[in-house]
């Protein structure tokens, strides 16, 4: 029973077209459906659910993540992304078919000296100039070769990941062709893995997916758009749809003030309503005066601090509001991108910040 209205409203129909939209975007090749943290905050179980049948595969953060994909159902591939942090993972890898990433020395090591039920597929990462994880281009050949003559080891692929794809940048070219010089000059590997969401559309890192190309799309497969160069992709279907409804409604004189601070006061008089989210269910604290919502099918704007359980919101002259009203925070009408800018975050940060205690619905 939920006695609060607040609620994330999840829809598995818009996860499952746009993965098709992701699908004839990439012309080719694999899609890897990324359904780490908790698929992005709508639920790792309705993620699972929806992307089952229109994906190659599915990527988890890590083991306990990844596990709880099993425990859905899935049984196709699925990635670790973080791989394995000690030896004793493999085993559980071996029996969950699960295929980790090996992005440094200590995972390789833990690879060649474990005595596996099963060899794995790995997944092997090459740093091509995030400089977060993975092997150099030196190092690369050897790992592989050690992978290549390990009873442990049932495939490679070798991936690698775009620091900047989301926008205009020299490293985009230039990571995507150290990539493909790499894959052409490494040898030992089955298949390889470059792009994410963002380097999916990017002019700048885009290719032609071929057969053996996975691309790892997390964001688009949630209807948004990663991306801050490329336009609008109307397309996109946004999956999750935040909302929340009106607890209460207050007249304000001009320079009358609200909420914490008195960070925002009326410049004439003004209808401010009051919405039952706040900072603990994930809506962003460091969201401005200004931040986009929508009421009764008009665009609004916040008004105030957000604080713990609530935001305030000027209604002024919209017609007939009412206590109980829903508010979109974001989803098909409020780009969550839009209101990432006006906190100075990302869509991703938003959509995986939804809190525990907002039920998600499924609808
Ligand atoms: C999370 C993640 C992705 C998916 O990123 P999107 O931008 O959501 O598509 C792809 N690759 C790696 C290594 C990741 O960690």
């Amino acid at each position: 029973m939920h006695y609060r209205q607040t609620r994330a409203e999840i829809s598995p129909a818009t996860i499952q077209h746009n993965a098709k939209w992701v699908r004839h975007t990439m012309a080719g090749g694999k899609l890897l459906g990324v359904v780490k943290a908790d698929g992005y905050g709508h639920g790792v179980g309705p993620a699972v659910q929806a992307l089952e049948s229109h994906v190659d595969g599915m990527a988890a953060g890590f083991m306990e993540e990844a596990l709880a994909v099993r425990e859905c159902g899935y049984t196709g591939p699925l990635v670790i992304l973080e791989g394995c942090f000690s030896s004793s993972e493999l085993a559980i890898c071996a029996q969950n078919n699960l295929s980790p990433v090996v992005h440094c020395e200590q995972q390789l090591h833990d690879i060649e000296k474990s005595a596996l039920s099963k060899p794995l597929w790995v997944w092997l990462k090459v740093d091509t100039g995030m400089h977060r994880l993975g092997w150099s281009e030196e190092q690369a050949q050897q790992a592989l070769k050690r992978l290549n003559v390990s009873n442990n080891v049932a495939g490679v692929t070798l991936m690698s990941h775009l620091a900047n794809a989301d926008a205009k940048h020299s490293l985009n070219a230039q990571q995507k062709q150290q990539f493909c010089q790499l894959s052409g000059a490494l040898k030992g590997y089955q298949a390889r893995s470059f792009h994410n969401s963002a380097g999916l559309l990017n002019p700048d890192t885009r290719w032609s997916l071929q057969e053996n190309d996975w691309a790892r799309a997390g964001l688009l497969l949630y209807g948004v758009n990663p991306s801050v160069i490329t336009e609008v992709q109307p397309e996109l279907q946004p999956s999750m749809r935040l909302v929340a409804p009106v607890i209460a409604l207050h007249q304000l004189e001009k320079g009358e003030s609200v909420g914490y601070a008195s960070a925002w006061s009326a410049e004439r008089p003004t209808v401010i309503a009051t919405v039952a989210m706040g900072y603990a269910d994930g809506y962003p604290r460091q969201a401005k005066n200004g931040t986009p919502a929508m009421i009764r099918g008009k665009r609004v704007t916040l008004a105030g601090r957000v604080s713990m359980d609530m935001l305030t919101i000027d209604v002024t002259g919209i017609d007939d509001v009412q206590l109980g009203d829903d508010v979109e925070l974001w989803g098909p009408n409020i780009d969550v991108r839009q209101v990432a800018a006006c906190a100075d975050t990302i869509s991703w940060h938003l959509l995986t910040g939804v809190s525990g205690r907002v039920p998600r619905v499924i609808v």
